[in-house]
């Protein structure tokens, strides 16, 4: 561990959103002894977990001046990751039998995720200091590495300035879409959608679906899709040429190579040589990292989807530790990396924790990048952590002198992944790692006894 000598130091922190990674944030901070303002633009806290029925005004979401709307969520979802691998540490996410309006199952539907994050919030007094319907329009660096920080709330009039010592973004990555490029899409004459603006199946019926995209929305919405469209046609440039044609189980599902080009009689042609004449394209192409009211002077900027530079997915070095990030990494088990990455924010800027030389950081950053390059790895994958996520984990527990992840979870996310390659229709209902689950309520009790 790298201990700092100074004084332990109380900050004015600016927490920019309250979903998953804006409450945990908050909460290590104050543990920390720093004062805390969480500011969120909507109404609640839960972000992403705040599932409206609302869609954005334009359906592909390309439109700079469109009406946008946070949460990609849609009506059926269920998570992906079992509750207990998928909560905060020490505030375990138990099902709890006794309230009938709550959800139980093992891969619980969105609200009762939401719920799960709305009692976290109430349980460390986290919503007394969030600044609700207020949008943080400009962070910019001040003189003494200070951050003005310029927000405006619903009803005010005007925008207001305020000086805080460090700011932790946590603003979250599922809202601004990226979309597959494809040729003579101009001219094709039938309807885009991103997933970020599926909510269900009903604009779909009796429609012939294209889906582009082979990561784990595609996999839900087609499968939803098939029950009502006519045709549903999924393109993945992540599929073995053996697996293309119709789906096993059933009648109106078709997996292809990507799409060659689009055409304006209404056909797609695919790259594998097949041709579609579709209705609809629906991009679940994923989506882009967004920070539209960060002012950095070019220190921090998004490269195909690479921010940087970052030391670890959390500091620019040249202005670490007064601005971070919360929540960068994706194919992780999200909540409690939230929360090794806040103790980390919290500890450093407490002066309790020490980060290396500017320099040591900047070299640490150029290696990773050489590695991710030699490795063939694009740029878009920087934050990709997949099958590093336990070890990267790990290296910030030691750092903040806090447990390592515990073993029942490493296990339970590699059978819960195999689980899913293996069932992917039942994983969510049918399983084998129930002594893993029996490891982990072991584990809670801990903290709810
Ligand atoms: P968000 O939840 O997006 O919160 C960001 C907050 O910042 C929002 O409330 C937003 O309003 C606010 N904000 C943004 N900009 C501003 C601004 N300028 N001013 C003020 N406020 C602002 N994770 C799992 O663990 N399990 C799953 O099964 C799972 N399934 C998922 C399914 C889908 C479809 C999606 C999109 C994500 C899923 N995730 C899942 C990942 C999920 O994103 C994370 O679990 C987590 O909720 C992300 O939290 P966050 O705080 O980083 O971002």
């Amino acid at each position: 561990m790298q201990l700092a000598l100074n004084p332990l130091a109380s900050r004015q922190v600016a927490v920019i959103g309250a979903g998953a990674g804006g409450l945990v944030a908050a909460r290590e901070l104050r543990r920390e002894g720093h004062k805390v303002v969480v500011f969120e633009r909507g109404d609640q806290v839960g972000g992403t977990w705040v599932y409206t029925p609302k869609v954005e005004s334009d359906l592909l979401g390309l439109h700079p001046d469109r009406t946008t709307v946070h949460s990609s969520m849609y009506q059926s979802l269920r998570t992906n990751l079992p509750r207990e691998s998928m909560g905060f540490r020490d505030f375990p996410f138990v099902a709890k039998e006794e309230d009938e309006e709550r959800d139980p199952r093992r891969f619980p539907g969105h609200t009762e995720v939401l719920r799960y994050l709305k009692d976290f919030a109430s349980e460390f007094g986290i919503s007394e200091i969030v600044r609700f319907e207020t949008e943080v329009m400009v962070v910019d660096s001040v003189e003494g590495g200070k951050w003005k920080v310029k927000s405006k709330s619903k009803g005010g009039d005007g925008v207001d300035d305020e000086i805080y010592d460090a700011v932790v973004v946590c603003n979250g990555h599922y809202t601004e879409p990226r979309i597959a490029e494809i040729p003579g899409i101009i001219s094709w004459k039938g309807k885009q959608f991103h997933s970020h603006n599926y909510r269900n199946p009903e604009p779909f019926r009796d429609q012939v679906v294209i889906l582009i995209g082979g990561a784990a929305s595609s996999a839900d919405i087609s499968r939803e899709l098939a029950g009502v469209a006519k045709e549903v046609h999924i393109a993945s440039r992540s599929v073995a040429d053996e697996a293309f044609g119709k789906q096993p189980g059933y009648d109106n599902m078709w997996l292809h190579s990507m799409i060659k080009s689009a055409h304006d009689d209404g056909s797609v042609a695919f790259q594998d040589g097949s041709v579609v004449v579709a209705d609809i394209i629906l991009h679940c192409t994923g989506y882009k990292y967004h920070f539209p009211f960060l002012e950095t002077n070019g220190i921090v900027t998004v490269d195909d989807n690479r921010v940087g530079p970052l030391y670890k997915h959390v500091f620019p070095p040249a202005l670490a530790p007064s601005l971070s990030f919360v929540g960068l990494p994706w194919k992780v088990v999200p909540f409690p990396e939230f929360e090794f990455q806040s103790k980390w924010i919290a500890g450093l800027l407490s002066n309790r924790i020490a980060l290396p030389s500017k320099e040591e950081m900047m070299e640490d950053i150029k290696a990773f990048y050489s590695l991710l390059e030699a490795s063939g790895i694009p740029k878009r994958y920087t934050h990709n952590l997949g099958d590093c996520q336990f070890e990267y984990n790990d290296w910030l527990a030691a750092l903040c002198g806090c447990p390592v992840s515990e073993e029942w979870r490493k296990k339970m996310y590699l059978e819960v992944s195999k689980n899913r390659h293996a069932r992917p229709e039942t994983y969510r209902d049918e399983w084998e790692d129930d002594h893993l689950v029996l490891q982990a309520h072991e584990d809670f009790k801990k903290y709810t006894l």
